[in-house]
């Protein structure tokens, strides 16, 4: 559903970036090869470039015309019958030579080698434009740039990506109950976290999140607030989006005339949650959630709804939600009808990757969450799974 409107969004503005700035950015061009990689057929190994005929006798030793180490001129040398050339890791295999023996099967002896075994054609040559030729794309449009890709770029010589702007992302928190980080909070009154934990969700999703001040659930001060936070390319709210009497948001949002394309969700935590668009003067489009005030809704919601939302507008492509699979460490019991998302903490070893459900006190307990690694998900028609079934995980942030 939240995926297929997000199909609908792309960004239109590009940007320049050095590679240096460029992790975490989305390309929009498609970075292609400026020559053959590798250039030349390259040696993988330190060892002697050889004619895999002439290791076919019973004794096998060849005289060493030369050395070749990487970066060195290979056009200097032409291998003729019974000749090699020491040669080094990353160096240009010379013309005549069809295979690489690695130099612990040999043996100097002056200026010959002998040989400990032969060789097969092409064995430690890596062929030219083997791994992508002259104008083969190796990083598509709409990549998240990474490490591999930065160094894909390097490779050809990208000093500068064109990249999407980040989508700016205003976070407005709701609740007469909050106060800031730096106010002392009176008995029955909590701190605002929600919006801290969705800047930094927003910022490691690849947008530019401004937290706006907190509103209290008045309409006045909060259409205030919200018409500030729909000049960003999406805005997320938190709170107020319950069955309570004060729960206000869904009410000034429709005088924004937001049109709006679920309100509720099957899913625990973040049952509320609400999604819409706004037409702004202009003509302008710009998307709001209501997110549930507890911090781990908050959470969950980011993670299933808004960030492919979020994605789709720093211009990648949209993609179904990936969950890896592990094995259930106890027995887990809860209730049937929504798709349920427990904190849980990955254990186990390599080969046998285990789920263990971690005790909580329900969707407001962030002490809890900072101890999960991920959520077991629980589809709607299950009451009881048992310990050693599998199970779909949830990894928060991962880009799988
Ligand atoms: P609400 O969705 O407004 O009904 O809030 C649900 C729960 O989340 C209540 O216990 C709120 O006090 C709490 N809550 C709401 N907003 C925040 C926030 N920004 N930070 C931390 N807790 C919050
Ligand atoms: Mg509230």
């Amino acid at each position: 559903m939240v995926e297929q409107y997000a199909a609908t969004l792309h960004p239109e503005k590009t940007e320049q970036v050095s590679l240096e700035k460029s992790l975490g950015r989305v390309l929009a061009e498609s970075i292609t090869a400026d020559r053959d990689l590798p250039p030349f057929p390259r040696s993988a190994r330190d060892g002697y470039a050889v004619r895999v005929e002439d290791l076919r006798g019973a004794v096998m030793s060849l005289k060493i015309l030369g050395e070749l180490k990487a970066g060195g001129d290979a056009g200097k040398f032409r291998i003729g019958e019974g000749e090699c050339i020491s040669i080094m890791t990353g160096a240009a295999v010379p013309n005549g030579a069809n295979a690489v023996v690695m130099v612990e099967y040999t043996k100097l002896n002056g200026s010959f080698v002998t040989f400990q075994r032969g060789a097969e054609p092409g064995e430690n040559i890596v062929p030219r434009g083997s791994e992508a030729h002259v104008g083969q794309e190796l990083v598509a449009r709409g990549t998240r740039i990474g490490h591999a890709a930065i160094a894909a770029a390097a490779s050809v010589g990208q000093a500068e990506l064109a990249v999407y702007p980040r989508p700016t992302v205003a976070i407005l928190a709701t609740g007469d109950e909050l106060v800031p980080l730096d106010a002392a909070p009176g008995p029955y009154q909590i701190r605002n976290s929600n919006s801290f934990s969705l800047a930094a969700q927003v910022r490691a999703a690849g947008g530019a999140p401004s937290i706006l001040p907190t509103s209290p659930d008045d309409p006045n001060r909060l259409r205030e607030l919200i018409a500030e936070g729909l000049q960003s390319d999406l805005l997320l709210l938190s709170g107020g989006v319950s069955m309570g009497k004060y729960d206000i948001v869904e009410s000034v949002l429709a005088e924004f005339g937001v049109r709006f394309l679920f309100i509720g969700a099957l899913i625990q935590p973040g049952k509320p949650v609400v999604f819409g668009e706004a037409t702004m003067n202009g003509g302008r489009r710009t998307r709001v959630f209501g997110l549930p005030g507890n911090p781990v809704s908050t959470m969950v919601t980011f993670e299933l709804l808004v960030r492919p939302v979020l994605e789709a507008l720093a211009g990648r492509p949209v993609r179904a939600l990936r969950f890896v699979q592990a094995r259930l460490a106890g027995d887990l019991r809860t209730k049937l009808g929504l798709t349920r998302f427990l904190p849980a903490r990955l254990t186990g070893k390599m080969g046998d990757v285990q789920a263990e459900r971690l005790n909580w006190q329900g969707s407001g307990d962030v002490v809890t969450v900072v101890e999960a690694s991920c959520y077991i998900v629980v589809p709607p028609d299950r009451e009881l799974i048992t310990a050693g079934e599998m199970v779909s995980i949830l990894v928060p942030g991962a880009d799988l």
